[in-house]
């Protein structure tokens, strides 16, 4: 299923002397805010004339909530959804957590009572059924690490930027609210044979090889693959997995896409 919200948003003469408002001031909050209420144009031609001093096509995602010019990141209106895209331009609100966060019956890299075992309950069911899979060929997955809430991601951030900088905290940890492990739909899966290690030689295990192929079954889809950077943000991660369901995960898997590519959001 693919929500995309498309509004064309023309400056037309009369809504410039309805307002009369510079171009920067178009682009608050507040007008975001009034942008995602109004409804697609029923009819283009209609507001198109000789009257238009110039028109600009926006594309606006249905699911932000706000926009934040100070750090350039938009915030989510549906952290909620297992469908929600999370990225290093759109983050999830202030302080969300998910509330229905479980521990699968998996291995797990963590000890009991760690949060890096919970995942949402729907993930969690998800990722039960993988590893089972996993087992039935012969292959032992192990749970790294899932859930990250919004303050340990703040602390971690916030430490970086106190001990080498905002530039160096920027390149190296991830804001608060824009890692997807704080969504608990994320997993990062790894293998005995490789000592646990969340590292590209993961790639190269039959476990790692095994679970790109397979993962889309179970719902889901390798978040960050090879040569996929300048889309995700994001180096290749062949252990990150995270759970959209799976039509959507299926979908992706065939189209060799990225959420990104799927969504089109181009913010
Ligand atoms: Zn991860």
């Amino acid at each position: 299923m693919r929500i995309h919200g498309f509004i064309l948003v023309l400056f037309l003469s009369s809504l410039l002397l309805m307002g009369c408002q510079p171009f920067d001031s178009f682009f608050t909050t507040e007008n975001a805010v009034q942008r995602e209420a109004i409804d697609v144009p029923k009819s283009i031609e209609e507001r198109t004339s000789e009257k238009v001093l110039f028109s600009l096509e926006v594309e606006i995602d249905e699911h932000i909530a706000e926009i934040d010019e100070e750090t350039d990141t938009v915030v989510v209106s549906n952290p909620d959804s297992i469908e929600v895209m999370v990225n290093k331009q759109r983050r999830l609100p202030e302080g969300y957590e998910p509330t229905d966060l479980v521990d699968p019956n998996v291995s797990h890299a963590v000890g009991q009572g760690d949060p890096r075992r919970l995942m949402r309950a729907e993930a969690a069911e998800a990722l039960e059924s993988l590893f089972a899979h996993a087992e039935s060929e012969g292959l032992e997955l192990v749970a790294v690490s899932g859930y990250r809430s919004y303050d340990r991601q703040k602390v971690i951030y916030e430490n970086n930027v106190a001990a080498r900088g905002q530039e160096h905290a920027d390149q190296f940890s991830a804001r608060p609210g824009t890692s997807e492990h704080q969504t608990g739909l994320a997993m990062d899966i790894s293998a005995a044979s490789v000592a646990l290690a969340l590292d590209q030689a993961f790639e190269q295990t039959s476990e790692g090889s095994w679970v790109a192929e397979h993962a889309h079954l179970h719902g889901f889809i390798l978040r960050y693959p090879d040569g996929k950077t300048d889309i995700t943000g994001y180096a290749y991660e062949p252990w990150h997995f995270r759970y959209v369901g799976e039509e959507l995960a299926t979908e992706i898997y065939e189209k060799d896409l990225t959420l990104e590519e799927y969504f089109g959001y181009g913010y």
